[in-house]
C-alpha cells in the first residue's frame, strides 16, 4: 500500500529547522514585549462571512485562495487566510476596543489556496501586529519602527527595503477609481488578462501588476496623489518626518496598494531582494473602515503581518543563523551497568535542577561505552559524563570535556553540580 504523505503546500518543520524557528518566534516576541503589545490567540477557523465582509469579495484571497468548507451541520467555514480580521472579530466580540487602545499581536498558521513554490505555501505562519483605538500617524509609525527594529535584531538591515504610499481616505480612492477606470477602460487591449479582469472588479489592483507592459501604460494613468484629501495629505506627510526622525529610510511607491480592500491611508511594504518573486516579507497598513464594517463603532485600526517562512528563507539566505543552534546538548550522561544506570538517572534530575538552563541527555537504550560516545559527539554535547561500576563504588563520576576544556578526570559526585557548570559556562 502506498504510504500517506502531507497535503500539498502544507509542511513539515523537522527538528533540524526548529531551532531556527524557534530562534526567529523568540526575536519576534521580545521586540512586541519591548513594545508593550500584548499576545492574542484566535482560532484558526471561522464563519466564511467575517472573511468575506473584510477582506471583500475581489480580492484574491476571497476569490480563489480560501479553504471553505460547510461542517457537518452545514455551517460555512473557513481556516483563516489572514489573522487581521479573526483579531479585529474577537477584539469586538470582547469589547476590546470600546473606548480603549489596544496594541496586540498574534503568531500561527493561515491557510490558502495558492500555487506552492519556494516561500509560497498553502498552509504558511504569520506574525501579526494590530493597534485598535489610534488615529496615528504616530503609531503607524512605531509599527514600522518596531520591525526595524526586529531586522537589526536579526542582522538583515541590509537585506530588506521599505516601500510607503497612502491610499487616502474611501472619498479620495472612490473618485480617482472612477477616472482610473476610465482610462483602463480606453486602454484595455494593451492590458495584460488579469488586469483586464480587474477593471471591472478591483481596479486599484491593476496598479501592482506584475506586467511589464501595464506597468508602462500606467505611466500615463491619472496620479492619484492629485486625489488625496486633506487629511490623508497631512497624516502622510507626518507620518515621513516621524519615519525621518527615526531614520528610517524608505521609497514612496505610489503603486502599492497592497492586495486587500480593507486598507486606507498608510500602507507599507518591507521587500527584499533576496528571495526571486517571493519578495515581500512583511506588510501592512491602516484599515480604519473595517470594524465599523463588521458592525462596531468606528474605531481607527492598523497593523501590519510579517511571512514566517519568508524570514526562515531569508535569515538562511543571508547567513544569519546564530552559530550552534543545532546542538542538542551540553551534556551526555553516559553509564554502564544496571547500577550505573539507577544512580545516573538521579544524578541526571540533580544536574537539572542545580544547573539552570543545563541541557542533559542521559543516555537510555544500554549498549558499549564507545557506541554512547558517538552518541554524544552527535548531539553537540561539550562534556560526557560517564559512570561504570567502579566509579559508583567510588561514588565518583568521569567527566570527558569533548570541545577542548581540559582533561578527563574523576570527580566526587558531591562536586559534580560545580564541577560541570564552571565547564560548560
Ligand atoms: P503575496 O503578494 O506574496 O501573495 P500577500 O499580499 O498575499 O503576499 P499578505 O496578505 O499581505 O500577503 O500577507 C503578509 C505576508 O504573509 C506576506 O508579505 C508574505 O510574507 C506572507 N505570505 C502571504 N501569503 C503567503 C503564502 N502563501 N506562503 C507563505 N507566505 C505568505
Ligand atoms: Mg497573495
Amino acid at each position: 500500500m502506498a504510504s500517506i504523505k502531507a497535503i500539498r503546500g502544507m509542511h513539515d518543520i523537522l527538528p533540524d529547522q526548529t531551532p531556527l524557528w524557534q530562534f526567529f518566534e523568540a526575536k519576534v516576541k521580545s521586540v512586541f514585549d519591548q513594545y508593550g503589545y500584548q499576545e492574542i490567540r484566535m482560532p484558526i477557523a471561522e464563519k466564511t462571512d467575517l472573511f468575506c465582509r473584510s477582506i471583500g469579495e475581489a480580492t484574491d484571497v476571497v476569490e480563489k485562495e480560501m479553504y471553505t468548507f460547510a461542517d457537518r451541520n452545514g455551517d460555512n467555514m473557513t481556516l483563516r487566510p489572514e489573522g487581521t480580521a479573526s483579531c479585529v472579530r474577537a477584539a469586538q466580540e470582547h469589547g476590546l476596543t470600546y473606548n480603549q487602545v489596544q496594541r496586540l499581536w498574534y503568531h500561527g498558521p493561515m491557510f490558502r489556496y495558492e500555487r506552492p513554490q519556494k516561500g509560497r505555501q498553502r498552509q504558511f505562519h504569520q506574525f501579526g501586529a494590530e493597534v485598535y483605538g489610534l488615529e496615528g500617524p504616530d503609531v503607524d509609525a512605531e509599527l514600522i519602527i518596531m520591525t526595524a527594529r526586529l531586522w537589526r535584531e536579526l542582522g538583515l538591515q541590509d537585506a530588506v527595503t521599505l516601500q510607503l504610499n497612502t491610499l487616502g481616505s474611501s472619498a479620495a480612492r472612490a473618485a480617482y477609481r472612477t477616472d482610473l477606470v476610465e482610462f483602463l477602460q480606453a486602454n484595455m487591449q494593451f492590458l495584460d488578462a488579469d488586469s483586464q479582469r480587474r477593471v471591472s472588479t478591483n481596479p486599484l489592483r491593476v496598479l501592482d501588476s506584475k506586467n511589464a507592459n501595464t506597468q508602462a501604460l500606467l505611466d500615463g494613468a491619472p496620479d492619484f496623489y492629485g486625489y488625496l484629501d486633506d487629511e490623508s495629505r497631512v497624516h502622510f506627510e507626518r507620518l515621513r518626518e516621524l519615519l525621518d526622525a527615526a531614520g528610517i529610510v524608505y521609497q514612496i511607491n505610489p503603486r502599492l496598494v497592497r492586495g486587500l480592500d480593507y486598507y486606507c491611508k498608510t500602507v507599507f511594504e518591507w521587500v527584499t531582494d533576496k528571495l526571486g518573486s517571493q519578495g515581500t516579507v512583511c506588510g501592512g497598513g491602516r484599515y480604519d473602515g473595517m470594524i465599523e464594517q463588521l458592525g462596531g463603532k468606528p474605531t481607527p485600526a492598523v497593523g501590519w503581518a510579517m511571512g514566517v517562512e519568508r524570514m526562515i528563507l531569508l535569515l538562511q539566505e543571508m547567513q544569519q543563523e546564530p552559530a550552534g543552534l543545532g546542538q542538542q546538548a551540553d551534556v551526555y550522561l553516559a553509564h554502564i551497568g544496571d547500577g550505573a544506570s539507577v544512580r545516573t538517572m538521579q544524578l541526571a534530575e540533580q544536574l537539572r535542577t542545580d544547573i539552570s538552563g543545563l541541557r542533559l541527555l542521559w543516555h537510555c537504550g544500554g549498549g558499549s561505552l564507545k557506541n554512547q560516545m558517538k552518541k554524544a559527539d552527535r548531539c553537540g554535547a561539550k562534556l560526557v559524563l560517564i559512570m561504570g561500576d567502579d566509579e559508583l563504588a567510588q561514588g565518583e563520576i568521569q567527566i570527558k570535556p569533548l570541545q577542548g576544556q581540559g582533561e578527563q578526570q574523576s570527580i566526587p559526585l558531591s562536586k559534580v553540580s560545580a564541577h560541570v557548570a564552571e565547564l560548560i559556562k
